[in-house]
């Protein structure tokens, strides 16, 4: 499998010093050679390339940067569950919500709790669930709906952020993936779950894998690996697991992914890999491992446009 080797970090001076429209944030590496980039508006908000040719399509992954929130939470943290104060993590997905251009106020999301529970968003009255309204959707992974203007979202701080869009049915979905969810599939549950309901074909379906911890910096041991071993053949093993002579491993969770989709039957052009890593940029992207669990919360959001 070819992958293009990229420069995992950002310089985050730079970053901020940068107000350009479609700007790459890493040099010398070309814009040709990247999947992601940096759309900024009022704050930075990570885009695509893969969902560019959509426009009825709304995405985008937050930074930490942009936000009022104080400290280790710095300052764009946009979960109510780190301990922030309420009025800075409604100001910053107000902030937020502005800069990818939808309505917060309607937003859903639900806790995550690293399994493979999937909620089909159907009746406009979910409208809100989670962020101005008291949420019934508990205990969940991914998200998928076909319906516009009901943005989505689901938070992440290394963990894999899956993004799904079916561009021919119009049905969008996004899931968290960490080691377990990983190891659980829930990329080949999303899916099927878009299959079932929605009668997509898996030929259209585009996905995005965002940002999350790299290989190099992700460092697991038996506990982890056993459950890989058991879940991916020894190829697919072969491929994302590196063996250390202190008998720990580097484990490779967004090929992990990346290989869930592939057998999910999502074709390889429509996979975008990602070419940033929350660990590597710790200034920039919240960080569990990198700040000992001391971090808020990123999110991915995407949208339909009515
Ligand atoms: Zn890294």
């Amino acid at each position: 499998m070819e992958r293009k080797k990229f420069d995992l970090r950002i310089d985050a001076k730079l970053l901020l010093k940068r107000n350009e429209h479609f700007q790459n944030f890493v040099e010398p590496y070309s814009f040709e050679n990247r999947t992601t980039y940096i759309d900024y508006k009022d704050l930075p908000v990570i885009k695509y390339k893969i969902f560019d040719d959509y426009d009825n399509l709304i995405t985008g992954f937050s930074t930490r940067l942009g936000g009022v929130s104080k400290a280790h939470l710095s300052s764009l943290n946009l979960s109510f569950s780190r301990g922030d104060e309420e009025s800075n993590v409604i100001e910053n997905h107000k902030r937020f919500a502005k800069a990818v251009g939808y309505d917060y106020t309607r937003l859903i999301f639900s806790d995550q709790v690293h399994d493979t529970r999937i909620r089909v968003i159907e009746n406009e009255e979910d409208a809100g669930k989670g962020m101005i309204k008291v949420s019934d959707i508990k205990e969940t992974d991914g998200l998928v709906t076909n319906l516009a203007n009901i943005p989505i979202m689901t938070f992440y701080a290394d963990c894999v952020p899956l993004y799904f869009f079916d561009k021919e049915k119009n049905v969008i979905g996004l899931a968290h993936s960490g080691w377990k969810g990983t190891v659980k599939n829930i990329a080949g549950k999303m899916i099927e779950t878009m299959m079932d309901k929605y009668n997509s074909d898996v030929k259209d379906i585009i996905c995005a894998i965002g940002p999350s911890i790299c290989q190099k910096c992700y460092e697991v041991d038996d506990v982890v690996i056993n459950e890989i071993k058991d879940r991916y053949s020894s190829n697919e093993y072969a491929m994302m697991v590196e063996e250390k002579p202190d008998g720990k491993y580097q484990l490779n969770l967004q090929l992990a992914c990346r290989i869930n989709l592939l057998n999910a039957g999502v074709l390889p052009s429509n996979i975008a890999m990602p070419d940033l890593c929350t660990c590597c940029n710790k200034n920039i992207l919240y960080s569990h491992r990198a700040s000992k669990g001391m971090r808020g919360n990123l999110a991915a959001v995407m949208m339909l446009k009515g």
